[in-house]
């Protein structure tokens, strides 16, 4: 306290216009249309815009947005690949005020209906590709709202269903349109569904500041900077991209968008366009892990690739380093912009050998530098489990890069908040250098003789199996165990004859016996629409065996 009394630091130092301004990824835009307007911002096929095209692009959809009356409070729905319009859907409908809702495309109509009824979208902008689904969603919806068709060249058949399409809707729209940053950086952006691994899709509200930190938080965590070539592997409608589209556009990087992530197409493109980052969940790795030989390239600089929304196995990791890529393992969830932890890094990882390496890079590690706080606590207590790798508690954040709240659901807000830290409900240990390593998701942990089970744990070892491409491991009722391990495997096409007694054998030679799987059933394996294993199908399945 100063002499007078008071804090002298609050006196005639007022927040102004000057020195406090709301925190919007579209600033971004802005400053990297300015400070590189000839540079390459976008690829896509043949096309390229440089970062004037792309910030001009951008300014024509806010303006012709704004031209049909859109703004604060609306929702503006797409359904769109890895294409220009995504990644502009990005800067041009929040410029107007309006939320953008990024749809996923691999969605059915009844879903899509759902999020178009619950997101109360006033106009859906939607790539020509998936007018089979869109229009029979539309019917269902059963109220009428604008729709403007992408015919994307690279796009692949479909009908035009709307009064416009894309380019003649920018064509509506001034190039030079003045955008207001939001008032108050709470301000709402995206509006983003989560995927309904664990029931109904809920729709996660996110705000300016969050964008902007967490496309920051990227920027440092993924090393990107101007010289940056970002490949879209990652479908820009999970998270908005995991906030790479703000990301790569804060640093005035290049995009290089992608259709459909098939290795075939990815690895030309790394090599064709130099591209030096890229992510993907630990299924595209898997893919390319084990993409045909003709199909692989070899890169005369390692290319980073960051993977994350589901654990990727130790085996996937290492054989991904042995083909030129440096991995970074994120971890996070659609409440918290996508991701929120990382395995930073330590130096001495460096001379590791590259299983052990592998071992490391495995935990989902330590919080962004922009996330203020990540727990890993005993739920109803809130007390933080111990350092010692062994005791589970749930992951637990807290920061700006947490979600407002889930979009009408206010119960389900209030119970994902409890005790002021967002509950992810995700379970983990902490290790004593402080990495979390998740070790289930609460509901997926199984309990044999009192024990408990992770199942990544036993995932882990299978996937270490010469011939296992895929697995996934559930609980199954046991009379006597209360639970016991089963494990659903996809083998590789050179597998041969190997039997589920080979795949138990192995658990035994990994693994505490009792983790071992008492069944093991062949075959493909269900996803979500995000390409997540679906274990409640799976679980399912067990019990009726
Ligand atoms: P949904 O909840 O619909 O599956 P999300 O993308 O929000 O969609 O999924 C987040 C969940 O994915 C996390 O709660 C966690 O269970 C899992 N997850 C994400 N990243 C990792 C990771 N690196 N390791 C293990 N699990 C992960």
């Amino acid at each position: 306290m100063g002499v007078g009394g008071g804090n002298i630091f609050e006196q005639g130092l007022d927040a102004n216009p000057a020195n406090f301004q709301p925190q919007t990824p579209l600033t971004f835009l802005d400053w990297a249309a300015s400070v590189y307007p000839e540079k390459v911002a976008v690829i896509h096929g043949d096309s390229r815009f440089t970062y004037r095209q792309f910030a001009e692009r951008c300014r024509r959809l806010a303006s012709a947005l704004t031209k049909r009356g859109l703004g604060l409070g609306d929702t503006v729905a797409v359904m769109a690949p890895n294409s220009p319009p995504m990644l502009e859907a990005h800067f041009g409908v929040p410029m107007t005020g309006a939320v953008l809702n990024a749809i996923n495309y691999r969605l059915d109509a009844a879903g899509i209906a759902f999020i178009l009824g619950h997101g109360e979208a006033k106009i859906i902008i939607t790539d020509r590709e998936y007018s089979p689904v869109i229009s029979e969603a539309l019917q269902q919806l059963g109220r009428a709202i604008t729709v403007i068709d992408i015919d994307d060249p690279l796009g692949n058949g479909g009908e035009l269903l709307g009064e416009k399409n894309y380019e003649a809707f920018l064509a509506e729209g001034e190039p030079d349109f003045v955008w207001a940053p939001p008032e108050d950086e709470w301000q709402a952006i995206t509006l983003n569904y989560t995927s309904g691994t664990t029931g109904d899709p809920k729709g996660v509200v996110y705000h300016h500041r969050g964008g902007f930190l967490n496309a920051l938080g990227n920027a440092l965590v993924f090393g990107l900077n101007r010289d940056s070539v970002y490949l879209w592997t990652l479908p820009m409608f999970h998270c908005n991209g995991w906030s790479y589209t703000w990301g790569v556009t804060a640093v005035g990087g290049t995009h290089v968008c992608l259709r459909n992530p098939d290795p075939a197409l990815i690895f030309p493109l790394i090599e064709e366009h130099a591209v030096t980052h890229m992510c993907g969940a630990p299924i595209i790795l898997n893919m390319l892990v084990h993409a045909p030989d003709d199909v692989k390239r070899r890169f005369d600089s390692p290319v980073e690739v960051a993977t994350g929304g589901a654990a990727p196995p130790s085996a996937v990791i290492e054989a991904m380093e042995a083909m030129g890529f440096n991995v970074t393992h994120l971890y996070g969830l659609t409440e918290c912009y996508g991701p929120s932890t990382f395995a930073a890094p330590q130096p001495e990882w460096a001379d590791l050998e590259p299983e052990e390496k592998a071992r490391m890079i495995v935990r989902q590690g330590v919080r962004y530098p922009t996330m203020s706080g990540q727990m890993v606590m005993d739920p109803e207590t809130m007390a933080p489990v111990p350092a010692d790798a062994e005791t589970i508690g749930e992951l637990m954040l807290q920061g700006n890069t947490v979600m407002k709240g889930y979009l009408k659901n206010p119960d389900t807000t209030t119970a994902a908040f409890a005790g002021g830290w967002f509950h992810t409900g995700d379970l983990g240990v902490v290790h004593a250098d402080g990495y979390v390593e998740i070790k289930d998701r609460s509901k997926d942990i199984i309990l044999s003789g009192g024990e408990n089970i992770s199942s990544l744990e036993v995932e882990e070892a299978l996937y270490k199996h010469p011939h296992v491409m895929e697995a996934a491991v559930v609980a199954k009722p046991n009379e006597k165990w209360g639970e016991s391990p089963c494990a659903f495997v996809t083998l590789t096409p050179k597998a041969g004859e190997v039997s589920a007694e080979d795949i138990i054998q192995w658990c035994k030679d990994h693994l505490a016996h009792f983790k071992a799987p008492h069944w093991v059933v062949f075959g493909p394996l269900p996803k979500t629409s995000t390409g997540k294993i679906q274990k409640f199908v799976l679980r399912q399945q067990a019990k009726e065996l």
